[in-house]
């Protein structure tokens, strides 16, 4: 701390950031690329152009404009160059923006080494920006919030500042606590804002900016559970493309790739830990040939790349240029959550990490909900874990262009028929709603540690009982709470209008079985 950089006077032109900035970080689960520098700021002067000596070579002389209006980033996380294009750079360094119009790429001159050339968005923020801040974390949920924080390496008094989910101007603090009764446990206070622009979580405490606030919280706990001890820990962001050569094509090319072992036979091929360029881990997903044509895979696989948020696996591109075609996507050191479940490492989740990931899963789906796009094989297996119990959607899309007749819903032998919902099995009416279906059996899947859907029941008379309004039981076999037994119902609705919406469902499993929000007790200094 002590480098609060966003507590400039109130009418200085920076002041704006520290409530809304107008230049924001890429969001990293957002589809669309939104920076909002304005036009005037963007023009490369002095030969910046893209693919034509970009690349931070020395001899090629930043020759300084005004630097006014351009914008000037700090990095929040260390990076190392992936290619010959981009600029390595590590936290805390500060780089000016010369080209913003390249999506999740900046253009940059780095201040200190007078490199040019490209930067992931999502590693910078604007200097002086309320998110240029260790404390301030800004795409996370309340649920994330306190998976960060209650990890081990914590003290008691971590924090973190996040947008409030509920209020469009206030922020909510999450501090980790400890208590004989409870073990440690996270707090969430409100932070709310005021209508001449600052801030309070205490109405005898009022601050002009957020750092003031935080600062004045780690002097003194003022009545909060903890003083403010030490911001939290940022993960690394995701990486949505290989390297800035890969940021408008993503046809990758296959001699960069390496496979170095198989992780496991997919339905279509294998599919391969690997390594591009030597460095950088990927999972590469062999597809047989006469799986798909390559000319829908690529159209799908083209909708798939837009696609983009923390819960879904990132797809960075593919080899289609000979077979076996590869989709080349990121890595998942836990393997697929079916695996997991069923193996030592998911057999010592406890119930709020089963919760944690029916929260995240329905996440990914809220967003693919919000844009539109149906799964259609929703499924344990299609879902990968990373570390920390991260789990991502894998496979979205792809089902739509799978040629193979086995994969069809009237005759196939691996259509995956105890997962798909009775209007998408009879009459091919797949919709974000049999998705939630699938949701339900999957939710069924976690809780019993993988076990496999109806069990001992053929898939022939699984269609014919659901038709008719058999419904999975309760297991006997492993505790089920009656009110997530409730859920699964829910999804399972015969009229698909009724099963729950994934916002719905991530807002349920995010808000379950946690401490309320404290309600603020002042004690006196
Ligand atoms: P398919 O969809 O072709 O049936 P899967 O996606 O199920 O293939 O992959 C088969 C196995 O490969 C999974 O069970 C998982 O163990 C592993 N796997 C697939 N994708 C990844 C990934 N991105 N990271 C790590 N492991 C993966």
């Amino acid at each position: 701390m002590g480098n609060c950089c966003c507590c400039g006077g109130r009418s200085s032109p920076q002041a704006k950031h520290d409530i809304k900035p107008d230049i924001i970080r890429n969001p990293p689960d957002s589809q669309f690329i939104d920076n909002h520098f304005p036009k005037d700021q963007t023009p490369l002067s002095g030969g910046g152009v893209v693919g034509g000596g970009v690349g931070g070579r020395p001899d090629e002389r930043y020759r300084p404009t005004p630097t006014k209006s351009r914008p000037i980033m700090v990095a929040m996380y260390n990076y190392e160059a992936r290619d010959s294009q981009d600029v390595s750079f590590k936290k805390g360094d500060r780089m000016e923006v010369v080209d913003d119009s390249e999506g999740d790429w900046l253009k940059v001159v780095h201040l200190v080494t007078k490199e040019r050339g490209y930067i992931p968005g999502n590693y910078v923020a604007a200097e002086q920006s309320v998110e240029s801040e260790d404390w301030f974390f800004e795409n996370i949920s309340r649920k994330e919030a306190e998976k960060l924080l209650l990890s081990e390496d914590n003290p008691r008094g971590t924090f973190l500042v996040r947008p409030s989910e509920h209020n469009p101007n206030g922020y909510s603090l999450s501090v980790k606590d400890w208590e004989e009764y409870r073990g440690y446990h996270v707090k969430h206070y409100k932070i709310k804002p005021l209508d001449n622009g600052g801030f309070y979580i205490s109405t005898n405490k009022t601050f002009d900016k957020l750092c003031d606030l935080v600062n004045a919280y780690t002097k003194n706990a003022y009545g909060l559970c903890h003083v403010l001890a030490k911001p939290c820990k940022k993960p690394q962001p995701p990486m949505w493309d290989l390297g800035p050569t890969y940021r408008d094509k993503w046809e990758i090319n296959r001699d960069e790739l390496i496979l170095i072992r198989r992780l496991g036979r997919g339905n279509f091929g294998e599919v391969y830990y690997g390594k591009w360029k030597n460095n950088i881990e990927v999972a590469v997903k062999t597809l047989r040939e006469g799986t798909m044509s390559t000319a829908a895979f690529l159209e799908e696989a083209a909708i798939m790349k837009k696609f983009r948020h923390k819960k879904l696996v990132a797809l960075y591109g593919v080899c289609s240029e000979q077979e076996p075609i590869y989709i080349v996507q990121e890595y998942m050191s836990k393997g697929s959550l079916l695996d997991f479940l069923r193996k030592d490492d998911g057999k010592h989740l406890v119930f709020e990490d089963l919760i944690y990931i029916a929260f995240q899963v329905a996440s990914g789906m809220e967003y693919l909900e919000s844009k539109q796009l149906i799964h259609r094989d929703l499924a344990a297996r299609n879902v990968l874990i990373g570390e920390n119990n991260i789990a991502k959607i894998c496979d979205f899309g792809l089902a739509r262009v799978i040629e193979d007749n086995e994969y069809c819903p009237k005759q196939g032998s691996r259509f995956p028929v105890k997962w798909t919902a009775p209007e998408a099995i009879i009459y091919g009416k797949f919709s974000i709603k049999s998705d939630v279906w699938s949701y339900g059996i999957l939710l069924m899947e976690l809780f019993t540690y993988g076990q496999v859907p109806y069990p001992a029941m053929p898939g022939r008379e699984v269609v014919d009982l659901v038709e008719k309004g058999y419904r999975m039981p309760k297991p006997t076999t492993h505790q089920v709470p009656d009110e997530i037994y409730q859920i699964m119902l829910n999804c399972w609705d015969a009229n698909p209008e009724k099963r729950p919406t994934f916002e719905f469902l991530t807002h349920y499993f995010e808000g379950f079985n946690v401490t309320s929000e404290v309600p603020y007790r002042e004690v006196p200094d």
